[in-house]
């Protein structure tokens, strides 16, 4: 931890950034977002099993953008993030440093090659009890599946938690707030709440970076994470494309080849 105030505190003195963004104890036994912009101010950071946020979403925020250069804490999802949006041309490299708080210190990552290389050399897998999970609920028949997601979105409020949450749900005007066509209705009702989580879920597809923010903003506890996973693990699959790994990327659900095997896509 202080090895982190450190660095905050010399990035901040030297001017080499404007702001550090990073963690500070919360309520509800997470920690909240903290931004640190004076050296002084460096040692109320902390770093902790607490601090699961996912960070980069505020990457993408104009005020945060307007403030200058940001050094932002990172766990290993946010670094997935970090080049996923730099891949879908939403950062640039002279905009960010990445901080990787470990045992011998704190890592200070400049470029997004230095990025590219640490999360390469992470075990960028899911987790046992995650593989565990996603293989029980796609070993569900089809109906099945279609219940058990009928339920868990009957619950939808559609107070769009997960979206604010989601760093990678940035676009300006998103669908729902459409109503020239009224693509997705506005009450919560079962099928405008399927809509709704299907679209979020299909604009994720091998995109998301497996932060689980989306799941823990929701009010009502829906999974999204089994959804997200799934649609991620079938572009792995079929694509053979994993997000976040590169700043510069294929889009695999937004690039046509002409040599695609599929016919009807031609
Ligand atoms: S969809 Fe959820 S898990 Fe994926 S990047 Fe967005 S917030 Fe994180
Ligand atoms: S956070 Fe949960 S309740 Fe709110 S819109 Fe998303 S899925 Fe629905």
């Amino acid at each position: 931890m202080n090895a982190l105030r450190e660095k905050a505190r010399e990035l901040l003195a030297t001017k080499t950034v404007q702001v550090v963004i990073g963690y500070a104890p919360g309520s509800g036994g997470a920690a909240r977002a903290l931004f640190v912009r004076e050296a002084a101010q460096a040692g109320e950071l902390v770093f902790d099993e607490t601090c699961l946020q996912n960070l980069a979403a505020y990457l993408m925020k104009p005020e945060v953008r307007r403030l200058g250069r940001a050094a932002l804490v990172a766990r290993p999802a946010t670094l997935r993030t970090i080049l996923q949006l730099a891949a879908e041309n939403q950062l640039a490299e002279s905009s960010l440093l990445a901080l990787v708080p470990g045992a011998d210190g704190v890592l200070s990552l400049s470029t997004f090659s230095a990025i590219e290389a640490h999360v390469a050399a992470q075990d960028n897998d899911l987790s046992a009890a995650e593989k565990s999970e996603l293989e029980k609920f796609a070993a569900m028949g089809l109906d099945e599946r279609r219940e058990f997601w009928q339920e868990q979105f009957s619950r939808c409020l559609k107070c769009y938690a997960c979206r604010a949450a989601c760093p990678l749900c940035y676009c300006t005007r998103c669908t729902v707030e459409c109503n020239q066509p009224q693509w997705i209705p506005v009450p919560a009702h079962d099928l405008g709440n399927l809509e709704w989580n299907v679209m979020r879920a299909m604009h994720l597809a091998g995109r998301c970076t497996n932060c689980g923010d989306c799941s823990r903003a929701c009010p009502v506890g829906i999974p999204l994470y089994l959804l997200n996973q799934k649609l991620c693990s079938d572009v792995l699959s079929s694509f053979n494309q994993r997000s976040g790994m590169a700043a510069r990327a294929d889009h695999s659900l937004s690039t046509f080849k002409p040599d695609d095997p599929e016919d009807f896509i031609r």
